[in-house]
């Protein structure tokens, strides 16, 4: 059977929803993320990057102001961004980070990518102003609606 409901998906919305899916980034147990995690590529940039930050938890390139008081923790390279391929990151994506601040790191990078897809979702549906008639949270409800019945429509 066609499926005719993918008339009623814009290329816009298309791409936010990729976004929306990116944003949880990579499934870090798809095989192309271990291949990548274990390529020589990742660990010659790491270095690039551990040596780059002075072998130190950079917490202060995270949130301005905040340093990194914690010691003699191992040492993790946190991805600010990831790029399709993911081979294809540059020193500028990347940060050192200590273990407990690369999870807060990760949480900071989703919230932020939901949010700036929630107020996109919001422009295109209610317009320029929407901020005057919705808070984001309803916006963010609505969201997280559309996006279920878009991808409930799409596995049938
Ligand atoms: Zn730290």
């Amino acid at each position: 059977m066609s499926r005719p409901q993918a008339k009623g998906i814009t290329r816009d919305e298309r791409q936010l929803e990729l976004f929306v899916r990116t944003s949880d980034l990579v499934d870090v147990r798809s095989k192309e993320y271990r291949d990548y995690m274990r390529s020589a590529e990742w660990f010659r940039l790491r270095d690039v990057v551990l040596a780059r930050d002075g072998y130190r938890c950079r917490w202060d390139m995270m949130v301005k102001g905040e340093t990194c008081l914690m010691v003699d923790l191992p040492l993790e390279v946190h991805h600010f961004c990831y790029r399709q391929p993911l081979a294809a990151a540059l020193t500028a994506d990347l940060v050192t980070l200590c273990p407990p601040h690369h999870i807060t790191a990760d949480e900071m990078r989703r919230s932020y990518i939901k949010t700036t897809a929630v107020r996109t979702f919001a422009r295109k549906k209610h317009g320029e102003f929407w901020s005057d008639r919705y808070d984001l949270n309803e916006m963010e409800d609505e969201f997280d609606f559309w996006l279920q019945t878009t991808r409930n429509r799409r596995a049938r």
